[in-house]
């Protein structure tokens, strides 16, 4: 293995539900719902399968699904990409951001990243020889992570190509505010950074709030490349079907490398996709109520469990503060916790180059059956 990779072995999701499994323990680690997406969607990718749609699709995904994605981002958020050039389909927002950071960062290039960030994030980098630097979100009062503003704009210069915006993020469900992203916008014009957001949870929002994304803001449509899937919004994770939207110079570039990783994927669920953009956002409003809800039952179970839960404003995680229960190491107890009391979570330490700063910190998934929720809660007892 090259030193590029060798310190990425193994991801934590193929641990713990490894250990998940060993032990029969409920797994609220990795994240991935354990029911299906709208029947409707799944009949069309049955049908595509039926009807011979099996065979490569075009270099930039199916034209139908392009336009899709483009009358989606046009609907929902106001912002115009040509399906022809401004919209590129990949193999779910993973490859969409490895091969971003491939088309764009020269060895040597920094990458600022959000500290806890998502896994595959520094592991992209490092294939593209660049250099990351993080940038911690910190607990502020009312238990709500925020970002340190100052701390962005110290490490954000004439070094850096890319920051990498995760919003609503996983691991914390913190949903950026519209003053947080004025700041990272700022700081990318200022420094003429690229913007690369992760806007895979962009439907799984809570109590009201507004996904707002950074090609929104003033200056920044013509320097972010914006990436989600179908897997969170559409209960689909192994679908693997992404899209990365932006300008078509730089959409140009991420399919250059794209094109030579995988060149193309999933044919008979891209019209599927295209399906659930259009005709299943009332399905999606659903599953964003209906998650909100678990989160309220997992939360309040953790709280009557003795933990100090922390906010989740989106996505399927909440994170917990384990020390009230006299734990001092979240990663200790993540890997005893299988065995002790039959339950799986995520240390959040993992996620980060200062794993002090979250070593208390657990993720919990609450995407989930609510008997599974409940059976969870009734195991996370045992641990006073
Ligand atoms: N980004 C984030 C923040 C995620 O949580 C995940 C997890 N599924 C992904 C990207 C990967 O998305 P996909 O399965 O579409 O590659
Ligand atoms: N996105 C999922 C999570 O954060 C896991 C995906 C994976 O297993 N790589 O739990």
């Amino acid at each position: 293995l090259t030193s590029r990779l060798r310190p990425f072995t193994s991801t934590i999701f193929a641990e713990i539900t490894e250990l998940a499994r060993r032990t029969g323990a409920v797994n609220l680690g990795q994240g991935f719902p354990d029911t299906d997406g709208p029947a409707g969607m799944l009949r069309v990718a049955q049908e595509a399968i039926a009807n011979g749609v099996n065979q490569y699709p075009p270099g930039a995904g199916e034209p139908d699904l392009r336009a899709a994605i483009s009358e989606h981002r046009q609907a929902r958020y106001g912002i115009e990409h040509r399906p022809e050039d401004e919209v590129l389909v990949t193999v779910g927002a993973t490859e969409a951001l490895t091969a971003a950071m491939l088309a764009l960062v020269e060895p040597g290039d920094e990458v600022v990243l959000v500290e806890p960030y998502y896994d595959s994030y520094p592991v992209a980098i490092a294939m593209a020889g660049g250099v990351r630097r993080t940038v911690a979100l910190r607990q502020g009062p009312d238990h709500r992570f925020e970002l340190d503003v100052e701390a962005l704009r110290a490490a954000v210069g004439p070094q850096t190509r890319a920051l990498v915006l995760n919003s609503p993020h996983n691991p914390t469900g913190t949903v950026f505010t519209d003053a947080e992203l004025a700041v990272i916008a700022e700081v990318c014009r200022d420094n003429d950074v690229i913007a690369i957001t992760d806007e895979v949870y962009e439907h799984l929002i809570f109590d009201g709030r507004q996904h707002r994304p950074l090609a929104t803001l003033p200056g920044m449509a013509e320097r972010t490349l914006s990436i989600s899937s179908v897997g969170k919004s559409f209960s689909a994770t192994g679908w693997k079907i992404g899209w990365i939207c932006g300008p078509a110079e730089l959409v140009a570039a991420v399919r250059a490398a794209k094109q030579f990783m995988t060149f193309v994927g999933g044919a008979p669920f891209q019209p599927a996709v295209a399906h659930a953009l259009r005709n299943e956002l009332d399905w999606v409003e659903r599953l964003r109520e209906d998650l909100q809800r678990k989160r309220d039952r997992l939360a309040g179970g953790l709280t009557e469990a003795g933990f100090d839960v922390l906010a989740s404003e989106g996505t399927y995680f909440i994170c917990a503060d384990v020390r009230p229960l006299g734990f001092a190491d979240g990663a200790e107890l993540c890997r005893s916790l299988p065995e002790r009391i039959g339950l799986a979570a995520i240390p959040v330490q993992v996620f980060c180059d200062n794993p002090e700063d979250a070593k208390h910190l657990v993720r919990f998934a609450f995407c989930k059956r609510d008997e599974v929720l409940d059976e969870a809660i009734r195991r996370l007892h045992k641990l006073r």
